[in-house]
């Protein structure tokens, strides 16, 4: 058991649960640490061969039944996150964006004919999805997006701009969201399509070993069942939202992790002043205060992830754990920095990566700011969005 495991939170685990978190951390022995940190300097991520790594293990849409999908439970899939995001957030979003995003929209809201053309394939990480909300001038306001998708006969017309979608650059169906006349829908967009471009976003200072893109929409004609028939209203991609957040709920705590651990690892082997920096008391407080957000993490996420198998899982209760998890986390790294000192900066370890990264995981899937707003809304009734 590790030392950071203050509250024996592991030994509420089940038996399956703690196998497939053995798995994903051996792959990502395997296949992330090697060779991350370099991705990370190159800006540049080998996504296409993780994706059928990670296929062959069930690990994509590993929380979704039928089409392929593990039907894992919802506390395995967060063990799984937090392990991929030990490795890095990059790589955790790379499968979010797949399993919770791309792959939940069309296998909550799709047709039968959608989920058998996209689901098995993605599942196998032979397809790789991305789900396109945001727009250059629209993010936590999604409600207000400009992109539109008009009827032409019986195919749809879709024009408008998508910003900042993880996969884009190589994805081969975008899951897009577009205002029509009557209220927001979903597409199946096949990413070959004539008027769509994906074009790659970089020097990005956070996210680096994730391929992120802004997606155009010209004039884009689909046929008439590229629409996702259960999407009505905006309320279906929130929920995709929601099964998203709540793997970012555990993930950060794989990056925390990751950080602590090698913290703690420094402060017992550096020596100042005649001893290591572990034994100071100064370092100590740090660790101390460190390891008790970290267990108070996991604790929510656990918690979480069994109201979610028990299919009571509510959206704030999900900002709840994103706003808790992902702020503590990003505190935990940039504390872990300052024990390491000047190494700290370096790519050499991975604390300083993971703190970049947890920028991005602050500010995707709802900022910090909009999950205080959703929780203020519950305890007073009042919505302060508008
Ligand atoms: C690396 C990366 C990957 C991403 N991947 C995807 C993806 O795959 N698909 C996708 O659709 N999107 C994606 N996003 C976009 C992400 O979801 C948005 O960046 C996010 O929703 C915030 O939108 P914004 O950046 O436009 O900021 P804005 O909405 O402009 O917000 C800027 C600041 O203002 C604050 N603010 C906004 N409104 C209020 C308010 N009412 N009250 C108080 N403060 C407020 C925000 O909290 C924030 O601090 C990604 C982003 C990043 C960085």
């Amino acid at each position: 058991m590790s030392a950071l495991d203050l509250l024996y939170v592991d030994a509420s685990l089940g038996e399956e649960e703690r196998q497939i978190r053995a798995v994903v951390r051996q792959v990502v022995d395997d296949w992330v640490r090697p060779h991350v940190a370099g991705w990370y300097e190159d800006g540049q991520v080998p996504a296409r061969e993780l994706a059928r790594e990670f296929g062959k293990l069930g690990l994509l849409g590993m929380h979704l039944t039928g089409y392929g999908c593990a039907g894992a439970s919802a506390v395995a899939y967060g063990l799984a996150c937090l392990e991929l995001e030990a490795g890095d957030s990059g790589v955790r979003s790379l499968v979010s964006v797949q399993g919770s995003l791309a792959m939940y929209a069309i296998w909550r809201y799709g047709s039968e004919e959608q989920k058998q053309r996209w689901l098995p394939a993605m599942a196998a990480g032979e397809a790789i999805g991305c789900f396109g909300l945001t727009e250059p001038d629209h993010g936590s306001d999604p409600a207000s997006m400009t992109t539109r998708a008009r009827r032409d006969g019986d195919d749809w017309i879709l024009n408008g701009t998508k910003m900042w979608i993880t996969n884009a650059p190589i994805a081969d169906v975008g899951v897009i969201w577009a205002r029509t006349d009557d209220r927001v829908r979903g597409f199946a967009v096949p990413m070959d399509t004539p008027g769509v471009t994906a074009r790659e976003i970089r020097h990005k200072m956070s996210l680096r070993a994730s391929l992120t893109g802004e997606v155009v929409l010209d004039d884009v004609r689909l046929p008439a069942d590229a629409r996702l028939p259960e999407a009505i209203g905006l309320k279906a991609p929130l929920s995709c939202l929601t099964e998203a957040r709540h793997g970012i709920v555990w993930g950060a705590l794989g990056a925390a992790r990751d950080c602590l651990e090698t913290a703690l690892s420094y402060a017992t082997t550096r020596t100042q002043f005649g001893r290591p920096l572990a034994g100071f008391q100064l370092t100590q407080a740090k660790l101390a205060d460190m390891a008790v957000e970290w267990n108070k993490g996991l604790l929510l996420a656990l918690h979480l992830g069994r109201l979610a198998d028990a299919g009571k899982l509510r959206p704030e209760q999900v900002s709840v754990g994103k706003l808790n998890n992902v702020r503590e986390a990003l505190a935990i790294a940039r504390q872990c920095r300052t024990i390491l000192g000047a190494n700290g900066i370096s790519g050499e370890y991975p604390v300083m990566r993971h703190a970049n990264n947890l920028e991005s995981v602050l500010t995707y899937e709802g900022t910090s700011e909009i999950h205080q707003l959703v929780i203020g809304q519950r305890l007073t009734g009042l919505s302060a969005f508008a």
